[in-house]
């Protein structure tokens, strides 16, 4: 059993920069937890910190029921795969997953059984003389993990382990490093700032923004029911797209002004949030996310349309990403990584069906899925439930 606790654990470094807030974390034994935010949001931070690596200013932090705060590195019982593998380059594969091991004094019968396993689970057995600099990244990549797995660590902590490869070994590795976690079955804190890479591996994903806990649940959870702005337009690509409304609530019906636009409120909009109705006249932040835009001739639905104006189609075959105006402002996120994902001139982008045959420069009429759509409190900035 290894659960990793964080119990309100504050970072402040000796310039006084408070890099990590009140973190709560509880990490459960053989969880595969994210933890993603933009760059230096303090996702680092708090993993060197459960590593030993960093000292803890504030709060009480558990490994194993057993509280860390003052314990070494090396007595954590923990192993870290961080970005650039830290291998050594004049030691053989062999020599380099088996090393920590030797340090450890553990027999040599032993460490041999251990490393050829380990060497076995991740494919390097062939490669079991070679020295770092005749491996690929992947393969190189793969002894870094293979470093981690033979000394049996209650928890395994990864830092941005799959930075330095090609988007597509990127692709290969999450999948092989996700599948690898399920088979052993080790609790593991994995840092990344790659929203579709936490998305993927995670059994739960937690937000880190300016050092606070954003929100912490699983992946489909954060992109279905984001708790504020920031976590709503973070996660899911290309992202929700933000504008300032107004609602407007009319006994079990409503509707939303956007810019010169008027959508109806869902009747199921209204019942799954309650408090909605304290906002009648008000000003709120709506999202809609781009697949609950459609070409309304594409739309089996029967959903509510507006007319917007088209700047820009890209096609990637299986859909198309569709650039429109709305005549209303947008919301800014808060992330400081963000890219305007609109293009042309627009505000807005939408998922179509590959089939459609809206065109540049002409009107098109989009149907929304209203019952889809989300809220968020225009001051806080929190998500109305
Ligand atoms: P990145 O994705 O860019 O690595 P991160 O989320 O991992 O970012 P951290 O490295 O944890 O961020 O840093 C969090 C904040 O703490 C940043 O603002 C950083 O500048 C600051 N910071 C990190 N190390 C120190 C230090 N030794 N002294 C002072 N401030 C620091």
């Amino acid at each position: 059993m290894a659960t990793v606790e964080l119990d309100s654990i504050n970072k402040v470094y000796d310039n006084g920069f408070h890099a990590i807030h009140d973190l709560d974390l509880e990490i459960q034994d053989k969880e595969f937890l994210v933890l993603v935010g933009p760059s230096g949001c303090g996702k680092s931070t708090a993993l060197r910190m459960i590593a030993g690596l960093e000292s803890i200013t504030g709060g009480e932090m558990k490994i194993g029921e057993k509280v860390v705060n003052d314990v070494e590195p090396k007595d954590r019982d923990i192993a870290m795969v961080f970005q650039n593998y830290a291998l050594y380059p004049h030691m053989s594969v062999y020599d380099n997953i088996g090393f920590a091991l030797k340090l450890a004094k553990v027999p040599k019968e032993e460490i041999d059984q251990r490393v050829r396993k380990a060497a076995e689970i991740l494919e390097l057995t062939a490669n079991l003389d070679r020295k770092p600099g005749q491996l690929s990244g992947g393969q190189r990549q793969r002894v870094a993990m293979g470093r981690a797995i033979v000394r049996q660590p209650a928890a395994f902590l990864m830092d941005e382990p799959l930075s330095n490869l090609d988007a597509k070994l990127r692709v290969q590795m999450r999948a092989e490093i996700a599948a690898l976690q399920r088979e052993l079955g080790v609790t593991t804190v994995y840092v990344t700032h790659d929203q579709i890479e936490a998305m993927t591996m995670g059994d739960r994903v937690a937000v880190l923004k300016d050092g606070y806990l954003q929100q912490v649940d699983t992946p489909q959870n954060l992109y279905d029911r984001p708790a504020n702005v920031f976590v709503a337009a973070f996660i899911g690509s290309p992202s929700m797209n933000l504008f300032e409304a107004t609602l407007s609530i009319d006994g079990d019906a409503g509707s939303i002004r956007l810019g010169s636009l008027t959508v109806p409120l869902s009747a199921s909009s209204l019942q799954q949030r309650p408090s909605l109705r304290n906002y009648d006249g008000k000003k709120i932040v709506l999202g809609i996310r781009p697949e609950d835009y459609e070409d309304a001739e594409f739309d089996k639905d029967g959903h509510p349309t507006i007319q917007a104006k088209v700047t820009l189609l890209e096609a990637l075959g299986s859909e198309i990403m569709v650039h429109f105006g709305i005549d209303a402002p947008t919301v800014d996120s808060g992330d400081p990584d963000a890219v305007d994902e609109t293009g042309g001139g627009a505000n807005a982008v939408g998922r179509f069906n590959p089939r459609s045959r809206v065109k540049p420069g002409e009107m098109a009429t989009i149907a929304i899925s209203t019952e889809n759509l989300h809220f968020f409190d225009f001051g806080t900035r929190r998500a109305i439930g």
